[in-house]
């Protein structure tokens, strides 16, 4: 069933991704079932994208109502659903507005443009330029892969969007010489994802805040993987003691349904005014519906806090392996969102782990990332720890 599966995709579809031969059927919680009846622990809940777990019964139910009321009208006019989202969003975050799109790139597209728009409303045209970070990762659309501090991901698609400065992370004294007259936004991840779980130094993001609030550049947060719950907080940014100006959202707002947020303050979001931005799907009743109930499943059942402990819990485990196994150089991360380097290859140990039964994933070649559902239980952290174990230690 895989094999015929495999061979009907490797001649219909575009060869954009190196998979895995695998097939999966159904979910539940944390476990997964391919089709040919094996079972696994997901421990990558669809790249950070499954927080709740799979067929979470209140999401499905949610999505039920909505596909049994309606679907979708276009943003010509208002919906339910749409309007309580972004109530919750703005209730419970630094934000006064939401713009809803369909995914990540998207998000922070809306960010880019945004912070342009920002100022050239203020008659500051010139001042466009946007600081990343280097081995950032801001999405695969053209306008946010300009913006991505890796050249491999820019790599053929010359010219890219112009406008963007990158120094690199957790240097100060970068930014401070990067940041000029020309500089509209920075824009990061407050832990970056993609680019191996690299969490910022102490008081990094705060002064990065600082130096946005003494030059007058915008401060934008990447949350599209750090976001909802994944660190231990609902955002990353409330570890942190600051607040950005914009932030984007995307990967586990709706579980799985394909949502993007860009969230900004009343003052700067005014530059989006009618017919400045649009998007034929953004909140779209049925996603909008879905990603409501997240919200309020990760505050009613303690979701986020249970997913902080088992973080801690997990990353114990991971740096007592640590101590064991010199192949293993450094463990890291917040919450649920944990990297392992190594001083090999990791995509040997992905494939034994996937024989196992785990599925991990492996991130810059040698960075194992673990972002399990946030409802893992300790038991299933055990049983992928002694899986590691094993490998390790027969090395
Ligand atoms: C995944 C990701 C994106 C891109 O999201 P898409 O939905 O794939 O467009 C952007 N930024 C960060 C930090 C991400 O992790």
């Amino acid at each position: 069933m895989t094999a015929a599966l495999m061979q009907r995709a490797d001649q219909v579809m575009a060869a954009t991704y190196q998979r895995f031969a695998v097939a999966f059927e159904k979910g539940q919680g944390s476990q997964l079932w391919d089709t040919e009846g094996r079972s696994y622990t997901d421990f990558v809940a669809g790249i950070a994208v499954c927080n709740l777990g799979h067929a979470h019964a209140r999401i499905s139910a949610a999505v039920t109502r909505q596909v049994e009321t309606l679907l979708h009208v276009s943003n010509l006019y208002y919906t339910l659903p749409q309007v309580d989202l972004a109530t919750w969003l703005v209730s419970n975050s630094f934000a006064d507005r939401v713009f809803f799109g369909n995914s990540g790139a998207e998000a922070n597209e809306a960010a880019i443009k945004l912070a342009r728009k920002y100022f050239n409303d203020r008659g500051e045209a010139d001042r466009y330029r946007i600081i990343t970070m280097e081995r950032s990762f801001h999405g695969r659309t053209l306008a946010t892969l300009s913006a991505t501090g890796q050249e491999k991901i820019k790599k053929g698609f010359d010219p890219v969007l112009q406008g963007f400065d990158f120094v690199p992370f957790n240097d100060i004294e970068a930014l401070r010489a990067r940041i000029g007259p020309a500089t509209c936004a920075v824009m990061l991840e407050p832990i970056q994802g993609e680019g191996g779980v690299r969490c910022p130094d102490d008081n990094y993001l705060n002064t990065v805040r600082q130096i946005c609030d003494d030059t007058g550049a915008l401060l934008i947060f990447d949350e599209i993987q750090t976001g909802m719950g994944r660190t231990g907080k609902l955002f990353a940014y409330q570890h942190f003691g600051i607040e950005p100006d914009i932030m984007t959202l995307a990967k586990a707002l709706a579980n799985g349904l394909p949502i993007g947020a860009m969230l900004a303050r009343e003052s700067i979001s005014a530059a989006f005014g009618p017919g400045a931005h649009a998007s034929t799907f953004g909140g779209t009743p049925i996603v909008t519906a879905a990603a409501l109930e997240v919200c309020n499943i990760l505050t009613d059942d303690g979701v986020i806090e249970k997913g902080r402990a088992a973080g801690a819990y997990f990353k114990e485990q991971l740096r007592a392996l640590k101590d064991r196994h010199a192949v293993i150089e450094d463990v890291r991360g917040r919450g649920l969102l944990l990297g392992m380097k190594l001083k090999i290859d990791g995509a040997p140990i992905v494939k034994q782990c996937m024989q196992a039964g785990f599925l991990i994933n492996c991130i810059q070649d040698r960075i194992l990332r673990f972002i399990p559902p946030l409802v893992i239980t300790q038991e299933e952290i055990d049983r992928l720890i002694a899986c590691l174990e094993n490998i390790f230690a027969e090395m």
